[in-house]
Order: C-alpha cells, then structure tokens, then sequence
C-alpha cells in the first residue's frame, strides 16, 4: 500500500531512488507476474521478473503502446490479459512469504481468503481510453485501486494546495473517463463543500453558471475548451463569477497565450485574481498529476508509478532532456502496464526540489504537446507532408481576433481524388475586422506550419454548435472529414 504523502513528497533523491527500486523489486517480482500478458511478454524477451531489480533494469523490457493493449476485431478480449489474476498456483509461485502465511493461516481458521483477494483484484470499475485509431481500450479498477486513486486525488489537490474552506465545482463530462472522477475523489479528499454537475452535457451551461454563482464557487475543475464557452457565456449574461479562485484544466493542453484569454474573460465576470493550475493525466496511469503553481511541473507520485522519457529510438535520455513519456505501474492493480508509450512529448522531467512548494517529488515539465482529441492526428499527412496539428492550438490561441474556431481537413470540392484541403472556420471578436483576421490566421498558419488554409467566417453560435460544445462529451476542434482510405 502506499505511502504517507507527507513522507514521499519530501524524500531526497537517495531515499526516492531507494524507495523506488525497493517496489520495482517488490512490484515486478510478486504482483506483475498475475498479469496473463505480461508472464507471456516477459517469456517471448527472454526475461525472469526477478531480473528486474531497480528502475534501470527496466530499461530490459522492450516498450509497448496503444496498439499493444487495445482490442482487435480478432482479439476482442485482449485488455483482460493485462488484469492482474492471481489463482492458487500463481500465489505460490510469486506471492512474498508474509502474504503466503497469511494465506494458509486464514485456511486453518477457516476464514475467507477468496474475499480477500477479489478486495484486491477484483475489477470493480472500469475506465475507457478515447481514440480514433485504435478501439476503446477498458481499464479496470479494483477497491484496492479505488482506494489508490482516492489517496492520488488526494495528493493532486494538495499540491494544487487550496483549503477546506473552499467551494468546488466538478464541470468535467459524467462518463467512464478519469477526469470526472478523479475530480470527484479529491474535492472529497479536499474536503471542500462541491457540486458534481456531471458537465455541459448533463447539467446544461445555464445551471453551471447558477451555481458558479449562488454556491460563490471558489474552485472549478473543467476541460479547457469548455471553460472558455462557459466564461464567454458568462460574460454576455454580465454573471459574478468573483469568487472564482482556482482553475483546475485537465484532459487538453493548456498554451500560455489560452490561460491569458482565459484570464481576461474572467476579469469580465469579477474574478481577478485567478490561479490556473493544470494537469496531466492519463487512462493508462490510472491518475493525474498537477502543477503547484502556474510555471511549475506536474508533480508525480514516486512510490506508485515510474516516469521516464525515451527518444526517438526508445533509449531512455539523459536527466534534463526532452523525450516521450514512458509510464510504468509500481502499485496499482486491476489493468497494469509498464514501460508503456503514451505519445506524449515533455520537454523534460526536474528532480530538484520544486521551487514553488518544495515537494521532492519528479516533476513533468508543463508543455507537454498532446491533445487527447488530436493524438492520433498529431502528424497527419497533408498533401502527403507530415503536418503536426498540436501546434494549431497555441497559433489559434494567440490571435487576439478570434473568438471561435474550428479546423477541418476535408478533400477539395469534396471529391475523393482531390487535393487535401485545410479548412479553418472562426468567429471574429466584437469590433474585428474578419478580412484581416483572416489573412492573419493564414499567414501565421503558413509561417508556423507551412501549410497554406482556407478561411471561412462562421457565428460564435454555429461554431459551439459544430464543436458540440454542449451535446459532445469532447468538443470536435479538429476534424478529419476525409475519406477513409
Ligand atoms: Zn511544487
């Protein structure tokens, strides 16, 4: 089970390097092997899980990602093999001795060592990743897990640090997803007073907002995109928001220039003095991590999971440079993986003590490119180059201009043997004038990614209503609306 939080945060980095090679030994040794996939991935390499033994042996086992645990039309049932299932047979072969005496112990006294068990490993709730390419892949929770996700929500709003005194509102979308819950847990684990509205979609915009204000909100936890169609709304309805202390963004990238447009629409409803804390997350970790303090990293949690970054060809980088974020479980159990790809690029992982709070744990540099809504388009071909669509956010972000916007990829004249065809559909700002905010979008688009675009003027109103941003659980800011080939 896991540590005190107090205690970990504030480790040095020999006792963290301790700690976290004592639960590699302890992880890989006695609970991976009851994962069916993993018994069988460890035998194809070559490999005895007792081989590894600190958190350089990892680098032993070979990478995997998406396409490794997702279900196939061929093999439906694939992400069960990453269950962790023990049987009477596996506990003798890999359980630790105390576990075993425990185990024949409560078969003397006749107590019931299947409940005990299925406590630890039976599935219980079951998350889903989102993904275009691959099929939703389940990742299933036990009340071990559960305990463990309550005690990782706990310690990302303590590092967000906000006191009981506080008022939350939950806005992430009701689904099986993270974000929503993981919210959930820690506003409980804050012990702050808290509405879940479950989201646009659920509770509806209006009531959101009424309650931001007769509840004098102090916390609202919310996905970036909608943030901004809620606060926009807010502003048009002149609603006082003043009591808005803390943002908590999840689930999309957060670019400066998107926190300053933020900022400013929150002045216009009262709030001015406003901490944006984002967070980085992941179905496959099970959790989330968050800033302290608007510059610094996501803090991790040492003693539950391993973070390191590879290049380009898998091999870990030296401390300090930027990578691909390669996760691995130390704790968990239910759905496990290790040395798992996220296709998440960090600039690089600090270990120095956080300059903000103090708190020893690694921490993930903030820019992180990804978007969950366009990983799978993050290079896509675009008249055969590769163009990465990540950086189409902190482009429409930083025009002051816009208001709303949309990017579509379609085929010229709609015609499948046409040329591929960027289409950027905004809303000008009260008092902009759209032929030159147009000319801007492309000539930024053109200098930045070097593709050339077209433009098109929409309302604020179609444009919320073409993103879904109150009938989508996720906004569509970018769509491939070419022919599958
Ligand atoms: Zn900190």
């Amino acid at each position: 089970m896991y540590d005190s939080w107090e205690k970990v945060s504030h480790l040095n980095r020999e006792e963290l390097r301790e700690l976290q090679n004592n639960k590699v030994r302890w992880f890989f040794s006695h609970k991976l092997p009851y994962s069916p996939f993993y018994r069988e991935y460890f035998k194809k390499h070559n490999l005895k899980f007792s081989d590894i033994r600190t958190t350089d042996d990892l680098q032993k086992i070979p990478l995997m990602s998406k396409t490794d645990i997702a279900p196939t039309a061929e093999d439906p049932g694939r992400p069960r093999q990453f269950i962790l299932q023990p049987d009477e047979k596996l506990i003798k072969k890999y359980a630790t001795k105390t576990e075993l005496l425990k185990v024949i112990k409560m078969k003397v006294t006749k107590e019931n060592v299947q409940a005990m068990l299925e406590k630890e490993y039976k599935p219980l709730h079951l998350h889903f990743t989102t993904g275009r390419t691959a099929l939703p892949t389940p990742f299933a929770y036990s009340a071990y897990d559960l305990a463990m996700l309550r005690q990782s929500a706990y310690r990302a709003f303590n590092v967000a640090g906000f006191s009981s005194d506080n008022v939350g509102l939950n806005a992430f979308p009701y689904s099986p997803h993270l974000g929503f819950w993981i919210v959930y847990y820690g506003l409980l684990e804050a012990g702050v007073t808290a509405l879940a509205t479950g989201g646009g979609k659920v509770m509806g915009t209006q009531k959101i907002m009424d309650s931001i204000e007769r509840l004098k909100v102090n916390v609202l936890a919310i996905i970036p995109g909608y943030s901004y169609h809620l606060l926009r709304e807010a502003v048009k309805q002149h609603r006082d928001f003043s009591n808005i202390k803390y943002i908590i963004f999840g689930a999309e990238r957060v670019s400066s220039a998107f926190r300053e447009k933020v900022k400013e629409l929150l002045k216009q409803v009262g709030a001015n003095e406003v901490q944006i804390l984002a967070s980085y997350a992941s179905t496959e970790a099970k959790t989330a991590w968050i800033q302290c303090a608007e510059y610094t990293g996501y803090h991790l949690y040492p003693d539950l999971e391993f973070v390191e970054l590879v290049d380009a060809q898998g091999q870990r980088v030296t401390e300090g440079q930027p990578g691909e974020i390669v996760y691995t479980t130390l704790d968990w159990r239910g759905t496990v993986v290790v040395r798992y790809r996220t296709g998440d690029m960090a600039q690089g992982i600090e270990y120095d003590a956080c300059p903000n709070c103090g708190r020893t744990v690694p921490r993930i540099l903030p820019d992180i490119q990804r978007n969950s809504d366009v990983k799978e388009f993050n290079l896509t071909k675009i008249k055969g180059e590769q163009v990465n669509l990540n950086n189409v956010f902190p482009i429409m972000s930083s025009i002051a201009g816009v208001d709303e916007w949309q990017l579509v990829i379609r085929k010229k004249n709609n015609d499948q043997f046409d040329l591929d065809e960027i289409v950027v559909s905004a809303s000008p700002k009260a008092g902009t004038n759209f032929p030159q905010l147009a000319d801007d979008i492309k000539k930024r688009m053109h200098a930045e990614m070097q593709v050339g675009v077209v433009v098109e003027q929409k309302t604020t109103e179609e444009l919320i209503t073409s993103l879904g941003m109150e009938t989508e659980l996720k906004e569509k800011r970018i769509l491939d609306n070419r022919p599958k080939s």
